[in-house]
């Protein structure tokens, strides 16, 4: 893969050449560091050129609202509300649920907490409450959720007022959590009296590797974000889902945070294309999984990948992300940690090529610990 926009094979050459047989050319770079990465299907394209389209801020987008009726009926939900990135996806919800003198619980790590400057906090009005992962790698217990959800009654006293939950939880791993613990969990906390938000932003990656409708892992939820902009590969575009009251609010506080387009459905109609093709997440799995074996057998130390994501544990972060760089492989950084994502635009050729040359770089070349604080490469 090129990185220069001009260069880049035109999408059809790059999805034809997905299946091909042919190595990767040397001087390509294989672009791990997110599955944010790819670059629309002919097939998006397509549709996106010939979508019916309107005014969605003076009336509605019909594209848009089909998008976001399909993504409520597959979340369980009554309605649901296009956004431009999950980021706003999760600070609309975060802001319909929170005011002032409150706190929320969320899983260490979670993106809510850590990626999207604090928002939560300075625009929702929420103290963030951040809870260990007691239940394996990002999750939470109901248990922990219900000591933590007490709420004391002294008037200096936050009032818990909301639980978040991630699935995958992105820094942990892309790892996943189950229907019966997501349910578990989503019933402590409001039998607590808490609202729950879920970040789903790779709900489908646990829906697909689990084998369950997307529905099945919101129960208990009020409000639900997903992008389409992840691995199932839409240029832009995230959904935000809960009840009708919920998005009606949504809409004013979307047009509020400066989120209202006027006629989305060019974008809305790749996010239709995107969820046709939410099977292919399958591909993905099986190839973070190629890709963790193989690393292991090169003798790094890796996560075992439950979804798209693997981890890799590296002495020096900084220096073998530039190492793998070199060498022609893209990685990200994630909670101290080396990340490297499968997508849409990796085929099985890409990863044994990618193996190729980090084989070259070596684990023990990029031990030495330290150096300066660094400036990795940005994660989404
Ligand atoms: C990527 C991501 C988001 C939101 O991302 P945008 O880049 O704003 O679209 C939210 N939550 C998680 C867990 C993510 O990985």
């Amino acid at each position: 893969m090129n990185e220069t926009e001009g260069v880049r094979p035109t999408p059809r050459s790059r999805r034809a050449s997905r299946s091909a047989r042919e190595a990767v050319p040397d001087d390509e770079p294989i672009d791990l560091r997110s599955d944010t990465v790819t670059v629309p299907t002919p097939e998006m394209r397509k549709a996106m050129a010939g979508a019916e389209v309107a005014d969605d801020v003076l009336d509605r987008d019909p594209t848009l609202r089909a998008l976001e009726e399909r993504v409520a009926g597959l979340l369980g939900a009554a309605d649901a509300l296009w956004t431009p990135t999950g980021t706003m996806a999760n600070i609309i919800a975060l802001m319909s649920h929170l005011s002032r003198g409150q706190s929320f619980l969320a899983p260490q790590g979670a993106h809510v907490l850590d990626f999207e400057l604090g928002t939560a906090a300075w625009l929702a009005g929420g103290m963030p409450r951040p809870l260990p992962h007691d239940g394996g790698p990002g999750k939470v217990t109901a248990s922990a959720v219900r000591r933590a959800a007490v709420d004391d009654g002294f008037y200096a006293s936050l009032r818990p007022a909301l639980l978040c939950l991630e699935n995958t939880h992105n820094s942990a791993g892309g790892t996943i959590t189950a229907p019966e613990e997501h349910a578990s969990v989503a019933a402590a906390a409001r039998a607590a009296r808490l609202a729950v938000h879920l970040d789903g932003a790779r709900l489908w990656n646990a829906a697909v590797a689990l084998g369950v409708p997307p529905g099945a892992l919101t129960v208990g939820a009020d409000t639900v974000s997903v992008c389409l902009s992840k691995g199932l590969g839409a240029p832009v575009g995230s959904v935000v889902a809960g009840s009708a009251e919920f998005v009606e609010q949504a809409r004013r506080l979307r047009k509020m945070l400066g989120g209202g387009v006027r006629q989305g459905g060019v974008l809305g109609a790749a996010g239709l294309v995107a969820l046709d093709q939410a099977d292919r997440l399958a591909e993905d799995h099986a190839l973070a999984t190629t890709l963790a074996t193989g690393l292991r057998e090169r003798g790094w130390r890796v996560r075992e990948p439950q979804t798209n994501i693997v981890l890799l544990d590296v002495a020096d972060l900084r220096g073998t992300i530039a190492a793998f760089a070199d060498a022609g492989v893209r990685a990200g950084a994630i909670a101290g940690k080396l990340r490297l994502m499968t997508h849409r635009d990796v085929a099985e050729k890409h990863v044994t090529a990618a193996l190729n040359r980090i084989g070259e770089v070596g684990p023990s070349s990029t031990g030495s610990p330290g150096g300066p604080p660094a400036q990795f490469p940005r994660v989404g």
